[in-house]
């Protein structure tokens, strides 16, 4: 992941020209944060209500950008009631990425073509500055928008209405809350910098990092095909986001954060919405093609050690794991199949249904008890490769 790997000496050497408005916004609001934000606190402090506004204000444009920008409008893992979207589309606003509409096409870009430093918008390839605000601060020809990527999104009034409105939406939004924040509780200033400034300047660096960090930090569990990786710790700066490695995977799922106890507050969200009857639709994927892209993973790392040198008993091992393997996934494409021929009306019958279900279970369970058996075979290897 060197910072200069795929770029040629000449486009390295030749920068497009800084985008001056980005540029000087960033330095300015940034500088506010390291500088005016910490004098006027320790100077005259600030008051509770203002430290509330602007975490209220921070949770609710992080998660604008996660739930709504990202899992609901980029990627369409579930349908969400029009109040909820204009909730989505407000504060998401606020947290000043763009549109929707504009927020979404470099994203659908950035997964199609994920660490390209030809085609995706903010690729670690090119180096950890650029994916997380260099991008924005030149006039890169990955940054220009392809709005055929979204023509889908142009059915959506919301998204549309608030693309038109976007600049208004902002200066309302974050100069108008705070202030009438400080209206209300006489706290003028501690409004403005903290639920004003600070509040921006975090919120922007959050949602960076699921662009720097969870391309650079981190364990690969599901794909090695790119640069994303799996962190709980950047998930708890990024509303979830951190299991960027799953979600590159299977960018269709709601959810990032698939296991309880993964720390993903925007699928909580997305659950919460579904059980008070204002999201429907929402779309996973299935355990047994999860555990299998695992697998599939860990039996490639266990024949690259193998390769490097190992007793023959170990590749026996390996090979009759494989052809447990391939077994497991052969009679669970005949479930499908069988699913599949059966069509709707048979799925109506209650055996006939429970009956697939028991024999998918069945088959998630090979694989879990595999995985196991795998496990212990790459802890024994590990003396010998040490
Ligand atoms: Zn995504
Ligand atoms: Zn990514």
């Amino acid at each position: 992941m060197s910072a200069s790997s795929n770029r040629t000496p000449n486009a390295a050497s030749r920068k497009p020209p800084l985008v001056k408005s980005s540029a000087i916004f960033f330095g300015l609001t940034n500088l506010a944060a390291v500088t005016i934000v910490p004098y006027w606190g320790i100077v005259h402090g600030y008051s509770a209500a203002a430290w509330i506004a602007a975490a209220v204000l921070l949770t609710l444009g992080g998660m604008s950008i996660t739930t709504g920008y990202h899992r609901l409008w980029s990627h369409r893992t579930f349908k969400a009631a029009w109040p909820v979207r204009l909730v989505l589309a407000l504060f998401g606003g606020m947290a000043l990425q763009n549109s929707i509409y504009v927020w979404a096409a470099r994203h659908r870009i950035h997964h199609r073509h994920v660490d390209d430093v030809e085609r995706d918008p903010h690729s670690i390839k090119t180096s950890f500055w650029h994916a997380h605000i260099g991008w924005m601060l030149r006039h890169w020809p990955t940054s220009e928008v392809d709005f055929s990527q979204v023509r889908d999104l142009e059915k959506d009034p919301i998204v549309m209405w608030q693309h038109r409105y976007y600049w208004p939406l902002v200066w309302t939004t974050n100069l108008g809350i705070p202030l009438l924040l400080g209206w209300i509780t006489g706290d003028w200033i501690g409004m403005l910098l903290l639920a004003g400034v600070l509040r921006l300047v975090a919120s922007h660096h959050f949602t960076f990092f699921i662009n720097s960090l969870a391309h650079t930090w981190g364990r690969r569990p599901y794909s090695e095909d790119n640069t994303a990786v799996d962190n709980g710790a950047i998930a708890l700066l990024t509303w979830g986001e951190g299991y960027h490695n799953y979600h590159h995977a299977f960018q269709a799922d709601y959810r990032n954060g698939i296991r309880w106890w993964q720390y993903d507050p925007s699928k909580w969200l997305i659950n919460v919405l579904a059980w008070c009857g204002l999201v429907r639709d929402r779309k996973r994927v299935p355990n047994f093609r999860i555990r299998r892209a695992r697998l599939m993973l860990e039996f490639t790392r266990l024949q690259r050690r193998i390769e490097q040198g190992a007793p023959a008993t170990w590749r026996e091992r390996l090979d009759q794991e494989l052809g447990q393997f391939r077994d497991t996934i052969g009679q669970w494409q005949v479930v499908q199949r069988r699913r599949v021929e059966a069509g709707a009306d048979a799925l109506k019958d209650r055996w006939a249904r429970t009956e697939m279900r028991t024999r998918i279970k069945e088959l998630e369970y090979r694989l879990k008890m595999q995985q196991k058996r795998l496990r212990a075979l790459t802890q024994s290897l590990e003396p010998q490769a040490a």
